[in-house]
């Protein structure tokens, strides 16, 4: 064996072909475009120790083309998705547009992964785009769903970052860059939209088994198998919004091809955390609307499950009327369970382990005061588990104190600490930080800021000796801040 091919066997490749086998209407096979000058800027070596990979004995070199797509693995048939999608409520035919998946690895942990580089070039489903990605977006996608990660909320993950040494053109020239991407797969409920746009039923029959063999334990699905997977389905995407909730994240383009079937977080575009409690923050300059509002992502994402529910009357019953009354009585079972967990979750943010009758009220009292003092969310938490960094003269406000004392008496029995600390983060990548992180890795090829982030992001429940600047609430010239469906 020469020497490169006894390096790249020692990697650890182990990549199953099980996508590929679903019909063909589902993919389209073809290779990421040549980069001449690739340059590696990140690799998630945590990440990739779990998939089973070693990239140690790899020349940088190596490395760059290897995450430019230039050299394949062993066994990699790349392609690209097909799926549609509602697109801030209208229907679409989108799929990988600039994405190229590199196959499914077989990690330590039985499971297989999806390995995905993002912006490696056109597939016949660009639509006229450049199928590129910039650099700052790219990084902002590694930095946030890495943060997703360390904050115990499900999520992509994200491997790699290199340059390409390309220029992409938006308004103006920005830097190439290529994302690869993890996840538990990229099913999306806009899958199930393109087949049902096609009627192709034989072929959803066989995606459906597809996902629930992938994510779901087949034998805990036991009613009507549709109706089971858009119920489990169901379960995933109210635990994630849920979780999206806790910390104050806003997701900002929750359009129905960036739901995952797996209750993944996925695409991080203009996504942004919340720092000043408002229900209806919205940070998307493109969400003129704020369709996709904090406090909007609940009944959104029952309105995306209603699309997925469509797309599989026909799998739940031969007759239509019966289908519709099937899928509408398992729809409606979101509110109850959607209610029932998010006070569970605010609950355990303020230390209750066992719910009582006025706890609703401590709940909503307490949210309609950071809602009218426009109080720091994650610090007003910070502040319950008496952190220094939380002592803002904001808390000295009379109503305030009247509910902390109230707060104080109900969860006198509890051990406030054991059950707060793991909830309630105290380091969030807060904008200011992450533009700032980002703009000095683009515009003067500086790393540190975005390294230190990342550092201080994969520990965010404990904190010890926190510098005050990574956890006070932004001044309000910091504040005003509005992302970009950055490509
Ligand atoms: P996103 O907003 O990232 O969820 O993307 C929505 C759709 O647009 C998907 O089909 C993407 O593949 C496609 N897309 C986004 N940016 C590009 C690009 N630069 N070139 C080709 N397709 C793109
Ligand atoms: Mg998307």
């Amino acid at each position: 064996m020469d020497k490169n091919k006894e390096v790249i066997s020692e990697i650890g490749w182990n990549l199953k072909k099980s996508y590929t086998k679903l019909p063909n209407i589902l993919f389209s096979e073809l290779k990421p475009d040549f980069i001449n000058n690739p340059r590696v800027i990140k690799v998630n070596n945590k990440l990739a120790a779990e998939l089973g990979l070693d990239f140690s004995k790899l020349t940088e070199s190596q490395i760059s083309n290897l995450f430019a797509g230039n050299e394949l693995p062993p066994l990699s048939r790349p392609f690209s998705q097909s799926y549609a999608g509602h697109q801030f409520g209208h229907f679409t035919i989108l799929g990988d547009g600039r994405a190229h998946m590199l196959g499914e690895q077989m990690a330590p942990d039985g499971h297989i992964y999806d390995i995905q580089f993002k912006g490696s070039g056109k597939t016949p489903f660009s639509r006229g785009a450049d199928g590129k990605a910039a650099l700052g977006p790219m990084l902002r996608e590694y930095l946030i769903s890495e943060a997703m990660y360390y904050l115990n909320i499900p999520t992509t993950r994200s491997l790699a970052v290199i340059e390409t040494g390309e220029k992409v053109y938006r308004e103006v020239a920005l830097k190439g860059a290529i994302l690869t991407r993890v996840a538990k797969s990229h099913i999306r409920f806009g899958t199930f939209q393109f087949l049902a746009a096609h009627k192709d039923y034989e072929s959803m029959s066989q995606l459906l088994d597809y996902s629930i063999e992938r994510h779901f334990q087949i034998n805990k699905i036991t009613t009507n198998k549709a109706l089971g997977f858009i119920e489990a389905v169901m379960a995933r995407q109210i635990d994630l919004i849920i979780h999206w909730m806790r910390v104050g994240f806003i997701h900002g383009v929750m359009n129905t091809d960036n739901s995952t079937i797996s209750g993944e977080t996925i695409d991080y575009g203009p996504c942004a955390f919340m720092d000043q409690y408002d229900f209806k923050t919205v940070f998307s300059s493109i969400d003129a609307q704020g369709r996709y509002a904090f406090g909007n992502q609940p009944s959104i994402i029952q309105w995306n499950l209603v699309r997925l529910a469509e797309c599989l009357l026909p799998l739940i019953d031969n007759q239509e009327k019966e289908a519709i009354k099937k899928a509408q009585a398992s729809i409606n079972k979101f509110g109850d369970i959607f209610n029932h967990k998010w006070k569970a979750m605010m609950l355990s943010k303020l230390g209750i382990e066992t719910e009582s009758v006025d706890d609703e009220e401590l709940i909503n009292t307490l949210l309609s005061w950071m809602q009218e003092k426009n109080a720091d969310y994650t610090n007003t938490f910070c502040h319950l588990m008496d952190l220094d960094h939380a002592n803002d003269e904001i808390y000295e406000d009379q109503k305030f104190s009247e509910w902390k004392h109230h707060w104080q008496e109900r969860t006198k029995k509890y051990q406030l600490d054991t059950i707060m600390k793991n909830i309630n983060p105290v380091m969030i990548p807060r904008n200011h930080l992450v533009e700032e992180a980002l703009s000095e890795a683009e515009t003067n090829h500086r790393f540190d800021k975005f390294e230190n982030l990342l550092t201080l992001l994969s520990t965010p429940y404990i904190q010890t000796n926190l510098r005050e600047e990574f956890v006070k609430t932004p001044k309000k010239s910091e504040n005003k801040y509005q992302t970009f469906c950055g490509t």
